[in-house]
């Protein structure tokens, strides 16, 4: 079995908050959430880090960000306003290996950020 958290999620042998699934990603609550609005949109493919996209994932990335637009606005978070981010490597902090789209809202956010 693979050794990725979000793997593991997707497969259903770890348990999440899914709040959202299709046939190229998933959604999950943030166990240690950064905001009232804290998710995680996840691609169904391991890719490792943004470092590993091709030009073969360009509508992948595109349907990630389409697919956050419309959890903000089913959250209620799209008008006050929310932040997207995909950490890579660890200067960023990036702690899973498995790229995902942060949408995080519900609250004012610094910038630029810490
Ligand atoms: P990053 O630091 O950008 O790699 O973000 C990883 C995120 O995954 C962090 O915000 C963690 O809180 C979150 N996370 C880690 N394990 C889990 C889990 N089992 N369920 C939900 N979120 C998780
Ligand atoms: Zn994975």
């Amino acid at each position: 079995m693979s050794d990725c958290i979000f793997c593991k999620i997707r497969d259903g042998h770890v348990p999440a908050k899914v709040v959202h699934r299709d046939d190229q990603c998933f959604a999950i609550e943030d166990i240690n959430p950064q905001a009232p609005s804290h998710l995680l949109v996840i691609p169904t493919e391991h890719i490792p880090t943004v470092n590993d996209l091709t030009v073969d994932h360009r509508e992948l990335v595109g349907h990630l960000y389409l697919t956050a637009s419309k959890l903000a606005r089913e959250r209620g978070v799209a008008d006050s306003g929310y932040r997207l981010v995909m950490n890579t490597h660890r200067n960023a902090g990036q702690t899973v290996f498995h790229i995902h789209l942060h949408l995080l809202g519900g609250r004012p956010m610094e910038w630029p950020p810490g």
